[in-house]
Parts: C-alpha cells; sequence; structure tokens
C-alpha cells in the first residue's frame, strides 16, 4: 500500500469497473470493513441501527492522520494505488477510492482516527493525535476537532440513503437486511482468519468470532452444526502459470519453501532466467501462488443448498462458477441425493493474473489460468478425501489399545473367534486378491453380527459395514473400468418398453427383440453376468438413470450382503480394498461406512487419568 491518500489520475478511474457500490445497508459494512482490513486490523467492531439506517465500524488498525482524514472522502481517493501500472498489482481489498465518498453523498459521514504510533514517535515520546471529521455531501471536511481515541479508526454512517427515499422503500424488510449484514461479515470472516469481530445490533451485542489460526477455527462459529472434527484443511503451494524452484527444506518439522516466482508472461515467451529477472521490463512480484482448502467430510457433514461452497480469491469470496463447478462434481457420488458438499477454496493469486475491473461489487474476476486452477482444486479435493497413507501410523499395534481391547467384553455378538461359515467362494476369491503395503494399518478383529468389521487402528477402533465398504470399493472399479461381457447362456427380458430397451442400449448391453413383448440380452456387465439374479439386475438396470447410476446399481447389488458370514483374511482384504479408494468415507449413495472411536476418547472415558491408590492398569 502507498503512504498518503491522493486523487487517482483521469485515465485510470476510466479503466475502473465504476458504479453504485454502496447500494444496501451490507454492502456499506463490506466496504467499512474491507477498509479496516487493509489498515491491517486484527479486532473489528460493528454496530448497526438497522431502522435508523445507521451503522458504525471501529477499527485497530493503521488510522489515518490529520491530513488523509480531510482527503479521504474525496472523489476517486485512495491510498492504495497511484497509477495504471497499479491496477496489475493490486495487494489491498479496495483501490478505487469510491466508498467514502459514495457514503459521503449518501449519509452523513463522520470518521475519527488516530494513526498507529511509528517506533520512532515513541523513542521521541511523541503522542499522535486522533481527530474526529464530520464531511459534506461532496466528501469536504466540514467539521475537525481533536479527539482522543485510542490509535485505529471509528466510521459512522447515520441516514444512509435519506436523500433517496425510493431507494429505501426498494431494499427488502430489516430482518431481512440484517441477514445480508451477517452474511457479509460471516463471508469475510472466513477469508481474514487472524481477526475478531464483535457485531452488535444497536448496542445490543449481536455476535461475536473469535479470530483462529485458519478458517478451520472459524467456520464452526458460523455454521452451529459443523464442529471443527469435521473438517479437513489442506493449504498447499500452487503453480498457476509459474515456475516454482528451489529447495525443500525440513527443519523441526516445519516446511520452508525458497521459492523463486517467474511473471507467466516471461515463461510464455520462453524467457525464464535469473538473468531476465533482473530486465526492468518483467516486474517481479514477490508473492506465492497457493491454495487453501476447507472441507467438510462428507459422512459428517453436507447441506441442503450449495450455500457453503464458496470460493475465495486474495481475501476476497467471489463467484467463480467454474470453480464452483470443479468443486460440485469431486464430492460427486460422496453425498445424499440433493445434498451439496460444505467446501470453502481460497486461491492466493499473483495480482497480475485478475482483473478485479469486472463487477463494482468486485464479485466477479477475471482469473487466468483457470483450467489450471480447476484441476489443482480438484486434485486436492481429492487427496483430501482420501485415507491418506501419509497420515496413517506406521507401527500397528500400540500396546495400550492392545490393552484396551483385551479388556473390552467379548460376549453376545462379538465374534472373536474364526467363523463357522465361511463366505460364497466367488466372494471370497475376490476379497482375497493380494494384500497392499497399506493393508498393515488397519487389522481386521472380528465381525459383530456379521455385519460390522471391527478392526484395530493405531488411533483407536474402527467399525466399518461391510456391505457398503465393498459397494465403494466395487463402484469405483467400475468406474474405472466398465465391462460388458457376452453371457454364455443369454437372458429373455419379458415386458420391457421401449424406453427401457433404449436404456440397456445406451449402457452398452447387447438387447434384441426375440418374439413378442421378450427380449433377449446377449451380454451383461461383467460383475453382473455369474450371477443368478442377472435378469433382475438388466431389468433395474433398464429402469433409467445414467452410466454413473448403472454403475451404482451394479456395485450394490454385487456387494457381500450384511448378514453374510466373512472369514478374517477376508475381512483384511476388504478393509484393504477399501482404504485404497478415492472416498473412502461414504457409499455411492452418501451412507458413511466407518465409525471411529478415537483412543483418546477411550481414554478419557475410561477415566485413565484418574489416579486412585496404586494404579496397575496403564
Ligand atoms: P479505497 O478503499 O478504494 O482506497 P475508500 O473510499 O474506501 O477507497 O477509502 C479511501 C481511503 O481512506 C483509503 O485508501 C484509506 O487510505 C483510507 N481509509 C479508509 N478507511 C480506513 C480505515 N478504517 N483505516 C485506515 N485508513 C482508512
Ligand atoms: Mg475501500
Amino acid at each position: 500500500m502507498q503512504s498518503g491518500i491522493y486523487p487517482l489520475p483521469t485515465e485510470v478511474i476510466h479503466l475502473i469497473a465504476a458504479g453504485e457500490v454502496i447500494d444496501s445497508l451490507a454492502a456499506a459494512v463490506r466496504e467499512l470493513v474491507e477498509n479496516s482490513l487493509d489498515a491491517g486490523a486484527t479486532r473489528i467492531t460493528v454496530s448497526v441501527w438497522a431502522e435508523q439506517w445507521r451503522l458504525q465500524v471501529a477499527d485497530n488498525g493503521l488510522g489515518m492522520d490529520c491530513q488523509n482524514l480531510k482527503q479521504a472522502a474525496s472523489p476517486h481517493s485512495t491510498s492504495k494505488i497511484r497509477d495504471r501500472q497499479d491496477l496489475w498489482n493490486i495487494t489491498s481489498l479496495g483501490f478505487r477510492g469510491e466508498a467514502l465518498h459514495s457514503l459521503a453523498q449518501l449519509a452523513q459521514l463522520q470518521i475519527a482516527s488516530c494513526p498507529l504510533p511509528f517506533s520512532s514517535d515513541a523513542d521521541l515520546g511523541q503522542e499522535r493525535e486522533g481527530w474526529q471529521v464530520t464531511y459534506d455531501t461532496q466528501g469536504l471536511p466540514v467539521e475537525m476537532a481533536p479527539v482522543a481515541i485510542a490509535p485505529g479508526t471509528i466510521v459512522t454512517v447515520d441516514h444512509l440513503f435519506a436523500s433517496l427515499p425510493t431507494r429505501r422503500q426498494g431494499l427488502p424488510s430489516f430482518a431481512h437486511q440484517l441477514k445480508a449484514v451477517q452474511a457479509t461479515i460471516h463471508h469475510i470472516a472466513l477469508c481474514h482468519p487472524q481477526v475478531t469481530w464483535q457485531v452488535q445490533q444497536g448496542d445490543r451485542g449481536w455476535f461475536t468470532l473469535f479470530s483462529g489460526k485458519t478458517a478451520r477455527q472459524i467456520l464452526p462459529q458460523l455454521l452451529r452444526e459443523v464442529e471443527v472434527s469435521d473438517l479437513q484443511e489442506v493449504e498447499q503451494v500452487a503453480g498457476c502459470g509459474f515456475q516454482v524452484s528451489g529447495k525443500r527444506e525440513e527443519e523441526k518439522g516445519e516446511r520452508n519453501l525458497e521459492l523463486k516466482i517467474f511473471p507467466a508472461e516471461m515463461l510464455r515467451v520462453g524467457k525464464a532466467s535469473p538473468k531476465n529477472l533482473q530486465n526492468s521490463k518483467f516486474k517481479i512480484q514477490n508473492f506465492t501462488p497457493s491454495l487453501y482448502l476447507l472441507l467438510g467430510l462428507p459422512d459428517r457433514c453436507h447441506r441442503r443448498r450449495p450455500d457453503w461452497v464458496s470460493v475465495a480469491v486474495n481475501g476476497r469470496l467471489v463467484h467463480l462458477p467454474e470453480i464452483e463447478q470443479t468443486i460440485l462434481a469431486a464430492f460427486r457420488r460422496t453425498l445424499p441425493r440433493d445434498r451439496y458438499p460444505v467446501c470453502f477454496v481460497h486461491l492466493q493469486v499473483p495480482p497480475a493474473q485478475i482483473d478485479w475491473n469486472r463487477h463494482p461489487a468486485k464479485s466477479e474476476i477475471y482469473l487466468h489460468h483457470l483450467d489450471d486452477w480447476r484441476e489443482q482444486i480438484a486434485a486436492v479435493i481429492d487427496q483430501a478425501l482420501r485415507l491418506n497413507p501419509n497420515s496413517l501410523p506406521e507401527t500397528l499395534y500400540s500396546d495400550r489399545i492392545g490393552h484396551l481391547l483385551k479388556t473390552a467384553e467379548t460376549g453376545g455378538g462379538w465374534n472373536t473367534s474364526q467363523p463357522s461359515k465361511e463366505i460364497e467362494g466367488d466372494q471370497d476369491e475376490f476379497l482375497a486378491s493380494s494384500p497392499h503395503p497399506l493393508a498393515s494399518t488397519l487389522k481386521a478383529l472380528a465381525q459383530v453380527h456379521n455385519t460390522y468389521i471391527l478392526a484395530e487402528h493405531s488411533t483407536g477402533i474402527w467399525m466399518i459395514e461391510q456391505h457398503i465398504a465393498h459397494e465403494r470399493v466395487l463402484y469405483e472399479q467400475l468406474c474405472d473400468r466398465w465391462q460388458i461381457v457376452p453371457l454364455e447362456t443369454p437372458i429373455i427380458l419379458n415386458g420391457l418398453t421401449n424406453v427401457q430397451v433404449e436404456q440397456l442400449q445406451r449402457i452398452e448391453i447387447d438387447v434384441e427383440p426375440f418374439g413378442e413383448q421378450s427380449w433377449v440380452a446377449r451380454s451383461a456387465p461383467a460383475l453382473l453376468a455369474a450371477r443368478s439374479d442377472c435378469a433382475d439386475a438388466l431389468t433395474e438396470l433398464s429402469l433409467g438413470g445414467d452410466l454413473q447410476t448403472a454403475q451404482v446399481a451394479t456395485a450394490c447389488r454385487s456387494a457381500i450382503r450384511n448378514g453374510t458370514v466373512l472369514s478374517l483374511s477376508a475381512m483384511q482384504t476388504l478393509l484393504t480394498q477399501w482404504q485404497q479408494t478415492r472416498n473412502p468415507r461414504t457409499c455411492p449413495h452418501g451412507r458413511p461406512i466407518c465409525l471411529t472411536l478415537e483412543e483418546s476418547s477411550l481414554s478419557r472415558f475410561f477415566r485413565r487419568h484418574w489416579v486412585i491408590g496404586k494404579s496397575h492398569g496403564i
């Protein structure tokens, strides 16, 4: 950010997507809060008196001195950019110098501010003064007085839209407007987790948001039904249009990335070299493109509407439908029908790759390398949805868990001995394929009620429902390879409608008329071909849906039924295969597959921290 507030040159004003920035209470809050964030505030208090059309935003940011306060509400005056070049290097939320001027025109505007002392001031023992300024409708100061306030800024907007009664009438009810204010603050808070928010309706407290290290600590404060443990986060350096070089150092568990970033245009002309980096023609930004992902684990949270599928770029939530589509696609077949994921993606993009001047509210942008970003986002979500082998512990057996399990109840439905009746040959063979290195991380212990596989993991105890775990395995295999095989004995299907026949043909099954009202199927999906209920399965597939629906139906029909007795080795193989799936948390219908009981919860439950007399237990 530049120091001092100055009017922008006319040529720059013409390049900016001008428009009415302040069209509602929420928009006024957004503009003021963004100014606070640009001033580096970590504590922001917002007070709204909706019925009086009054609001106040107070922050502990950098503040303004008397000279800048006088200039702050003049038209097109900003401290954030200076010239046309700067439009391609926007690192602040604001840059148009419009908001305070618009507010001065639309309301009574008063700003009190006191600049943060410089260290040199303290050395000199100098106090920095606070000033309060009232502006006229042209944004010029009409009243100025010294004021005793802590460093930071308090902006008060009163009688908003008083001069535009039709504007007021056109706005929704106060309740709706307050909801919009809340949503605005929620969205901004998610993008700026370092800030503590206190929000009031008039003089009454409304809500508070505590700061956190990342958005993972913020989201549960916004969505009460979501807990921190329901959320998974990933942060990584991205490489969109940039060549990232340098060395990776692992030091005391901390990752230091030394990056050399070449501007995209330089890469395009093939001139990316350290020598050229010194060439002034190419402006180098000291900026690391990165991607932050926060997602609700699909077995724990999802929503009725896609209202928390959110994308932010450089600190602001934006509408990027292409990326929203990528997110929804990445969650396909992991959630129940008509449910949507909770997913927040925050991109840090080199300023030169964004054009904010697509929409006055900056909610729509032009983003370079969109396809690269989409690819990276899909890959990161994919990674976050897996059971990550790197996060799985290396040693299988923890003595503490072994001890706990030995003391666990063994009677009732717990089937810890070898099952008496094994599952049918075919399935056992299918499940008894070669073990994978990951197998050792999750150890099948027993089958419970012939439905659940009880497994031991070094983090605790896991219970996996056998049917849907197998369904997930089969479904992903079918997606990777939809194989139609000829039937040894063709199957006669009676009473199919033309639509059903077309549906079968669409999913590549060979069906022909065979007399009146009868058809003969000469091929079937490989998994179904040998089944005794293949005719029923084909009829089910003929009932509609796309290829994916057919794959789900086939997987569901072929998966081991609950109630089937499994051998320990069959269970172990299933667990191994299931752990390697892309979306192990839910079945293709969205049902959760696994219940985990963390060792730490067990320890808490059994009060293992109590020391009563001499303890022999631990
Ligand atoms: P913009 O944010 O686009 O620069 P604004 O009209 O919102 O334009 O603000 C004008 C200028 O006033 C800003 O560039 C900034 O220097 C100063 N300013 C506004 N609000 C604050 C604040 N809360 N703390 C410090 N400076 C502020
Ligand atoms: Mg602003």
